[in-house]
């Protein structure tokens, strides 16, 4: 493809992407195919021949769209956002233009210089304490990775790296029932088996308890284990549970456990001063992780890792074959040391142009109106006899059940919720994600998307009260 060929077919996409963000809400949010309709369209086998763009982009529009589900769509209530912006999807043509690797500082010295200075302008907006430095990991699971793999080499003095587990007495981690899933994989991963990985009960509100946190760190420490990290939660996945930093905290320093806090979510809304009274005891945390590209605005991939101690990250996991040896070592930061996978793309580029677009104050303006259309939704909830919020709403997320009057909990109740779910996301207006609390089924509504108004709100509470009516009469 000639660049004026691709300059054709840029604006002819770029006039697609207008028209898509102007008219997303024509489509049903979560994909109506069934198993294998988007497969059928593609060969089995690849075109030996080049085909012409037109033709591919045809089958883009024809194919591939009905197969779509749509994130960006401002009815998206379901599981967490995972926003898009303009600003930011300009960024990423850049970034895909550039096709950098910026692995090293000389491998693209503003993608480097240009994350630390962007990371800590994150800080510095979030109200996270000096002396935090951040590093951009593609996903909150990678930066609980390096967390975990950062604990494992400090509760064994550096050796599980240099000799294997194999020696080692057992090593614990800990972290609250609510927590999200990518715990227990990354536990799985690095070898620490998920026998040892501790759940701790939670209170009435899902926050971690630190009495049972502190018992049963006392009874692995008898039992001849080392306890090697915690991970507690602001937002976790479920109800939003937040867990309490600072009697976590203590406890972490008395023991000298590794803290790592998993706020892959809900760290957007410490924009606003008002919801930073989860932050408190964050100085004892060693690492903590917010996903950008969750909540604010920015593309996927984006999550901002934020580390007390770079050192022992890097003595964690760096590693110099010849090649990658640079004159300026000692200098300048290179961030393949930092992270898992050696390639990186030029990430810091959206979050540099979302943040200089919108400023500080327009995304703190978002996010709080976010938050207020959660609370009035809430309202309407707990207005209608026959619904029931079923967790107390964390931010922008709230946990409800149908419950028609009467109606007992029981696994009747369960099948309904069940039910009504399936009804609601095959209807096509909104998308919902079902949840368990307490053991019994509850639906979750996640308000977040960029143009989620107050309008598209109560559209989508309309049309839970009235699937769920004419499933119940
Ligand atoms: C979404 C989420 C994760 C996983 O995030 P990825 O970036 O997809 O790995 C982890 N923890 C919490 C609390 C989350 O909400």
């Amino acid at each position: 493809m000639s660049p004026e060929e691709f300059r054709r077919h840029a604006h002819n996409f770029v006039d697609w992407m207008a028209d898509y963000m102007e008219s997303v809400e024509q489509y049903p949010v979560r994909a109506q195919t069934a198993p294998g309709d988007i497969a059928a369209t593609i060969p089995d086998a690849p075109p030996e021949e080049g085909e012409g763009m037109e033709r591919i982009f045809a089958d883009f529009k024809s194919d591939v769209i009905p197969g779509i589900t749509h994130w960006q769509h401002p009815r998206f209530f379901a599981y967490f956002p995972a926003n898009s912006s303009p600003p930011s999807v300009l960024a990423e043509m850049l970034t895909a233009t550039l096709g950098a690797q910026c692995m090293l500082w000389q491998t693209s010295p503003a993608a480097t210089e240009m994350e630390t200075k962007v990371l800590d302008w994150l800080r510095q907006m979030t109200g996270l304490p000096e002396g935090l430095t951040g590093v951009i990991q593609d996903s909150a699971s990678g930066a609980i990775l390096c967390a975990l793999l950062t604990a494992r080499e400090k509760a064994t003095g550096w050796q599980a790296n240099e000799k294997g587990l194999g020696t080692q007495p057992t090593l614990t981690v800990y972290t609250s029932n609510q927590t999200h899933s990518a715990t227990e994989k990354n536990v799985k991963i690095i070898g620490l088996g998920r026998e040892n990985l501790r759940l701790i009960d939670v209170d009435e509100n899902f926050s971690m308890r630190p009495d049972l946190l502190e018992a049963q760190i006392e009874a692995d420490i008898a039992a001849g284990c080392i306890p090697a990290c915690v991970v507690a939660s602001i937002g976790a996945t479920g109800v939003g549970a937040v867990d309490p930093l600072r009697a976590i905290g203590e406890i972490c320093e008395r023991h000298k456990i590794f803290l790592h806090v998993d706020a892959a979510w809900a760290g957007t809304a410490w924009l606003l001063p008002e919801q930073r009274w989860m932050l408190d005891g964050i100085e004892y945390a060693d690492s903590l992780v917010f996903n950008p590209h969750k909540w604010m605005l920015t593309n996927f991939d984006c999550s901002a890792h934020f580390v007390k101690d770079p050192d022992a990250l890097i003595r964690t996991l760096s590693i110099l074959p010849e090649f990658l040896k640079s004159r300026e070592q000692g200098q300048i930061i290179d961030y393949r040391d930092w992270s898992v996978p050696l390639g990186r793309r030029f990430r810091a580029l959206k979050l540099w142009m979302v943040i200089r677009s919108y400023g500080a104050d327009g995304l703190r303006k978002i996010v709080r109106h976010h938050i207020e259309l959660a609370a009035e939704l809430e309202a309407w909830i707990a207005a209608e006899p026959d619904f029931e919020i079923v967790a107390p709403r964390s931010l922008a997320l709230i946990n409800f059940r149908y419950r028609p009057e009467g109606m007992p909990e029981s696994e009747d109740l369960d099948r309904l919720n069940g039910t009504l779910l399936q009804r609601i996301n095959d209807d096509g207006r909104i998308y919902l994600t079902q949840n368990k609390v307490r053991g019994r089924a509850a639906i979750r509504f996640s308000i977040g998307q960029t143009n989620t108004e107050r309008r598209h709100v109560a559209e989508g509470w309309d049309v839970v009260k009235e699937i769920a009516r004419d499933l119940h009469r």
